[in-house]
């Protein structure tokens, strides 16, 4: 009888491990991906909301670290300056050591596709999105939106950054005939940590007309977080627009 019970328990122990056994070859890719470095091991695209006319608002997420960036490469559609640092981003920041550990980077890749495809400010519904959303010094009317939030492009990035809980925002714009980093919210340090990187000059935002309902005013002002308005020179070839700032982006993200 124990003779037969530790054949069992042999036979048993055989089958569970041989590698034709489908419960071990499940084991062993189990094994696998606990070993993969999560999200660094396949980094995709996953889409986060849909614009007016239905294109994808794409969002990648890099790294695993506890400090938590996200970067948005534009929001008004005739300012795609930062779209080519937008795709130059995912590989400069892996390629900084030690960054994947430090930091997980959000990165959307363009909060209002339909304008950029039509080369307009505002998206399809003639709304400035940087004016739709929940500050406190929203003011419905023409271009803003009857209410806060009432398009579904700013809807998804007002969900992404409250799903995503970032330290710092940074969102690319272009100005005419100037360049600029403007901040609000607890965000003067990196403000003046990435223009000591690039040159910019850090503008407050009381300097500007005002912005009711800007993103920057949401975030900035109304959840008391972090957030960076990158404002390239309108016309600027976003090649080198990128390599004029990507060592102040990659600073910021990194803190230091
Ligand atoms: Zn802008």
């Amino acid at each position: 009888m124990r003779a037969a019970l530790l054949g069992l328990v042999v036979l048993v122990g055989c089958v569970g491990t041989h590698p034709r056994n489908p419960e071990w070859r499940q084991r062993k890719a189990d094994a696998a991906e606990a070993a993969a470095p999560g999200p660094l091991a396949r980094p995709q695209w996953r889409i986060v909301g849909r614009s007016v006319e239905g294109r994808s608002l794409r969002v990648l997420e890099l790294g695993r670290g506890p400090r938590r960036v996200l970067w948005v490469g534009g929001i008004h559609g005739d300012e795609r300056e930062g779209h080519y640092g937008t795709a130059q981003l995912p590989g400069a920041f892996l390629d900084v050591p030690g960054a994947v550990d430090k930091v997980t980077l959000t990165i959307l890749e363009d909060a209002n596709p339909d304008g950029s495809a039509h080369n307009t400010r505002s998206n399809r519904n003639g709304v400035d999105l940087n004016r739709n959303y929940p500050a406190r010094n929203y003011l419905p009317g023409d271009g803003r939106g009857k209410a806060p939030l009432d398009q579904p492009e700013s809807r998804a990035l007002h969900d992404l950054i409250l799903a995503v809980q970032p330290d710092v925002v940074v969102v690319a714009h272009a100005w005419r005939n100037d360049h600029f980093i403007n901040f609000d919210g607890p965000a003067l340090r990196y403000a003046e940590l990435f223009s000591r990187k690039s040159g910019f000059r850090v503008k407050a935002s009381d300097t500007f007309a005002p912005t009711p309902g800007s993103l920057g005013s949401w975030v900035g002002r109304t959840l008391g977080k972090a957030i960076l308005t990158l404002e390239y020179e309108r016309g600027t070839d976003p090649a080198a627009a990128w390599q004029s700032t990507s060592d102040a982006i990659l600073a910021v993200i990194l803190d230091g």
